[in-house]
């Protein structure tokens, strides 16, 4: 059968894949404990769910809405923005989308011409590098001297090539790295001045531990007076990653093109997603902060066990999302027989079941990705399972 080159060139997301692997291994009643995939454990809040529940009923969710998303949406998001950062945007900023990886997959195909270069700090989300080559782009995976492997204005400076767009993520998956205001800062400064793009995916930008400062683009340029681009949505914060709710702000220009195609893509994001979309921005906001304060516990007890596992090492505690990325010792490869952490990471889930993607997926060999966005009985067992496994071994 004759598809595509470019479905041919892309690879399936290795999270997705291995998370789907895990649960098949858990249909044949095998007990797998699975850390690889990006999801909070907890049930979208019930005044969320309720929302979109009485949207239904209220017949509110039969027909199209328009296809940028419902304008009460864009208000919320607006409003939200405001309260979180006390920046001001208009809803002529923002486009809804399927999620933010459709945010994302959408601004690529926007933004960039055949052969347009795209640059981030390796390691880093899987998808980027595959929908920067859906658009015909080149994603350089700048590896970044500093221990927490944030990408700087001097790297940005030492690509030889011409750069279209960069991409940070802070929070970032999968280091859990957060960008200072001064790093933000100093990168939009080089991106007004080089006319680059600078996307912030801000996805995880409510969920920051131990006293941490989260900042947001939104805090330190006017949207209408540069060339940021911001992605978000209700995902992570909300714990709504089945509802499939993102959004993009940027110049109108940029959310009127993104529009465009939204409009041969999707038609309009789902409707009754939307409604409770709604309710999670407008609403009450303490369930963010009853599942911030989870996440900061079970890190804090996570990073602490993992850095016991031998053979593996977090020198940089994360300060964000709901990864640790640990680096594998080349002795803790080798006494285990493996070539490469892909191998290692197949071992682990025959052997001790315990799902943890490779680094390789992240542009990062030789480490691995656990989410600790489970409960702490889970993830005690699951640290005891790579513990016996390392040992086993060494
Ligand atoms: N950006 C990053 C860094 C992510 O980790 C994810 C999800 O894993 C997304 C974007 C997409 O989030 P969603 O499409 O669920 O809104």
């Amino acid at each position: 059968m004759n598809l595509s080159d470019r479905v041919t060139a892309i690879t399936a997301s290795p999270t997705l894949s291995m998370n789907a692997l895990a649960k098949e291994m858990q249909s044949q009643g095998i007990d797998v404990i699975n850390l690889g995939v990006g999801e909070p454990d907890f049930q979208t809040p019930e005044n969320i769910a309720e929302a979109a529940i009485a949207a239904i009923k209220a017949e509110k969710t039969s027909f199209y809405t328009p296809s940028s998303g419902l304008l009460a949406l864009k208000q919320a998001v607006v409003d939200r923005i405001y309260a979180r950062y006390q920046a001001r945007i208009g809803t002529d900023n923002v486009t809804i989308t399927t999620g933010a990886k459709l945010s994302l997959y959408v601004l690529m195909q926007t933004l960039l011409n055949p052969g347009d270069v795209v640059v981030t700090a390796a390691p880093e989300w899987v998808s980027y590098v595959e929908q920067v080559k859906l658009a015909g782009g080149k994603l350089l995976e700048v590896h970044s001297k500093n221990d927490a492997l944030k990408l700087t204005v001097p790297d940005l400076m030492n690509v030889s090539e011409p750069i279209k767009a960069v991409i940070i993520n802070s929070p970032t998956n999968p280091t859990g790295q957060v960008y200072s205001r001064e790093e933000i800062q100093h990168i939009l400064d080089w991106g007004s001045k080089n006319d680059v793009f600078i996307i912030l995916d801000e996805i995880y930008g409510q969920l920051v531990y131990n006293g941490v400062t989260f900042t947001s683009g939104l805090q330190l340029a006017d949207i209408n007076k540069t060339n940021m681009i911001i992605v978000d949505g209700v995902s992570k914060a909300y714990a709504m990653t089945g509802w499939r709710i993102g959004w993009t702000i940027a110049q109108p220009k940029i959310i009127q093109a993104m529009n465009k195609l939204l409009g041969h893509l999707t038609s309009n994001p789902t409707a009754a997603a939307q409604y409770a979309a709604i309710e999670a921005l407008n609403g009450d906001q303490a369930t963010v902060e009853t599942m911030r304060q989870a996440f900061e516990e079970r890190l804090n007890k996570t990073f602490d066990a993992l850095n016991c596992v031998p053979g593996l090492h977090v020198d940089v505690k994360p300060q964000g999302a709901f990864y640790l990325f640990p680096k594998v010792d080349a002795e803790a490869l080798l006494a285990v027989g493996v070539a490469n952490t892909t191998e290692l990471s197949t071992k682990i889930l025959q052997e001790a079941h315990v799902a943890v993607p490779a680094g390789e997926g992240f542009g990062m060999p030789g480490y691995f990705r656990l989410s600790y966005a489970k409960d702490q009985a889970t993830l005690d067992e699951a640290i005891n399972r790579l513990s016996d496994f390392f040992k086993k071994y060494m």
